[in-house]
């Protein structure tokens, strides 16, 4: 439990988060680079307290007492009996944790990953982890990633010394260089020439403090990326100048569950897909597997497969709308089931949900193997689990959509009707005329698919994919009279009793009403269980009793207590709200005060 250190701001395991210096009435804002020197100087700016295991106070920090600065201890990695004393019950009341011997866990990338995550995950989320003395302008950005908010300018100013320019891709010697490539303060008052002419002392000074500055200047921009929910994809730019923190990351990408548990569930921005590591982004596994395990398709007997479009939501897209006036009348008829990189199957309801209509990735007809067989392994899994539902596949598809799905056909054993000729673009009058009497052939009769069904479906599979499977019957209930208000794709959701609920296609989810969420609480784990207080605005960490463990950030949540109902946002994961004492757990949207029965 921290008193000092509070996270306001999450991307992933990412956080920015506020240390108070008290007394002074400060705050520093993490990621946070600490001035070693200041440290070292004691009563510096950064006034902290690091309080070793073997120091006579380490057994104060098990005692909740009241202390009046920041405060923090030292984990040691394996070797000490701490790590095993921090997953006991007694939990240590600090403010930060410190990595020891972080220089050592360079020599592996796997050692390295293993070490900071393990550290991560047996602290508490509400208290911050300083690595130290490993910091660079190179790799600050991955240690936050990975879940770092204290890194220090240790290894900036020792780097100094060593007669080391460091720069955002990599280092060089300041003796092989022929200017300073720039604009800091150093940089920009003088030239390589009379850095050179400088005593060696003077020199040393000057590299640290630029060193120093591009790190700073680099911890900003971090901090900037975070808010913006954009840390991933600065990431995934800056490992590429390193072998070693490019491998980091694709270890990084296989701790699947440390992950889940801390990246949000939408986002408001669009998610780049331009390395080879997006497509192993948590995001896009999440989705395939929701899509698998969270998603039945409307009873119909016809499925059709369609390309992808670059213009999101699909449905909004040139292509996607021939695609439909094409089928038409007999839209009522079919599944409309979308092909693509890297999300593998979007069904056409799902098109609005966070990241089907939030993705970007570049389109050149070339797909390599990893990208094929991952699509192929989503659409063989959906085939698989849904096969009884369709009694036709068709496949508008060519090139390599058309190729993957044609080998998945075949292994599974299943027909497969295409409808496009090779060399023939989609959306040309002969493939479209095709398409469309095929479907008729297998149809018979026409059945037009209403806008009123077609949100229907909608607001179904997205309450199953947010809620979980069964959760979309409860809202939309069979047979029930609803209608539909609102333009495309901003639906709101009415029956008799007022709005259930709304689509927020700024965040690819649905938003629940209290009426809506009546109908759906007893079905979902989506659940925080609040204290005995009515909340206005927000509901803090303190006062959520238990919350479900499937809860993440962004996620539509149903809270209650005694003497409150209501729904919102979740500000952080199920998880953490339970095991935090600090910050905002639920954004409240709307809440209804309870009238309790005094038994007395
Ligand atoms: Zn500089």
């Amino acid at each position: 439990m921290s008193r000092f250190y509070e996270v306001k701001k999450r991307d992933g395991a990412a956080r920015i988060g506020r240390l108070l210096l008290k007394g002074e009435g400060r705050e520093m804002q993490t990621p946070l680079l600490l001035d070693i020197e200041s440290l070292s100087s004691g009563g510096g700016e950064d006034k902290m307290e690091v309080i070793g295991v073997e120091s006579p106070l380490f057994t104060e920090l098990s005692k909740e007492e009241t202390w009046n600065a920041p405060r923090g201890t030292v984990i040691l990695p394996e070797i000490h009996p701490l790590s095993a004393k921090l997953k006991a019950a007694s939990p240590l009341f600090v403010d930060f944790f410190v990595l020891a011997f972080a220089s050592s866990m360079l020599h592996t990338p796997e050692d390295f990953v293993r070490r900071v995550i393990d550290a991560r995950r047996r602290i508490p989320p509400d208290v911050a982890l300083w690595v130290p003395a490993i910091a660079t302008v190179e790799n600050a950005a991955l240690l936050a990633y990975m879940g770092v908010d204290i890194i220090d300018d240790a290894n900036a100013v020792m780097k100094g010394y060593e007669g080391i320019y460091q720069l955002e891709e990599c280092e060089l010697r300041v003796d092989d260089m022929t200017d300073l490539p720039c604009n800091c303060p150093v940089c920009s008052s003088l030239s390589i020439e009379e850095m050179r002419a400088r005593s060696a002392k003077e020199r040393a000074e000057l590299l640290a403090k630029h060193n120093r500055l591009i790190l700073e200047r680099e911890v900003k921009k971090i901090r900037e990326y975070i808010r913006a929910g954009i840390l991933r994809e600065y990431v995934e730019m800056r490992v590429r100048s390193s072998s070693f923190l490019t491998a980091v990351l694709r270890f990084l990408d296989t701790e699947s569950e440390y992950f889940e548990r801390r990246t949000p569930v939408a986002r408001k921005h669009v998610m780049k897909v331009n390395t080879m590591e997006s497509l192993r982004r948590i995001e896009v596994k999440r989705f395939a597997s929701r899509v698998l395990d969270r998603y039945r398709p409307p009873s119909t007997q016809i499925l059709v497969i369609l390309p992808c479009s670059a213009k999101k939501p699909y449905s909004m897209s040139q292509s996607h709308r021939r695609f439909i006036t094409a089928i038409g009348d007999y839209r009522g008829n079919i599944h409309e089931l979308i092909l693509t990189s890297p999300l593998g199957t979007v069904p056409r309801e799902l098109e609005l949900v966070y990241p089907a209509a939030f993705y970007d990735i570049p389109v050149t007809g070339y797909w390599d193997a990893e990208e094929r067989a991952w699509v192929a392994s989503c659409l063989r899994a959906y085939l698989d689990r849904n096969r009884d539902n369709y009694d036709v596949v068709v496949a508008h598809l060519r090139g390599a959509y058309k190729e993957i799905c044609a080998t998945v056909a075949e292994e599974l054993g299943m027909e497969v009707i295409y409808t496009c000729e090779e060399n023939e673009k989609e959306y040309t009058k002969e493939a479209l005329e095709r398409l469309r009497s095929r479907i008729a052939a297998f149809c018979g009769a026409k059945r037009r698919l209403s806008r009123l069904e077609m949100g229907a479906r909608i607001f179904k599979a997205m309450a199953d994919y947010q809620f979980g499977l069964g959760t979309g019957d409860e809202l939309v209930k069979r047979g029930e009279r609803v209608t539909l208000t609102g333009k495309y794709p901003h639906f709101r959701l009415v029956s008799t009793e007022g709005v259930l609920a709304r689509i927020a296609p700024e965040y690819g989810l649905i938003t629940l009403t209290t009426k809506g969420a009546r109908r759906i609480e007893k079905f979902t784990p989506y659940i925080v269980e609040i204290g005995d207080f009515v909340p206005k605005g927000s509901i803090l960490a303190p006062g959520v009793v238990n919350a479900g463990e499937e809860i993440r950030e962004n996620d539509e949540v149903i809270f209650r207590g005694d003497k409150a109902f209501g729904v919102g946002r979740a500000k952080m994961s199920g998880w953490e709200m339970v095991e935090s004492e600090r910050g905002v757990a639920v954004n409240v949207r709307e809440v209804r005060a309870l009238k309790t029965v005094d038994c007395d």
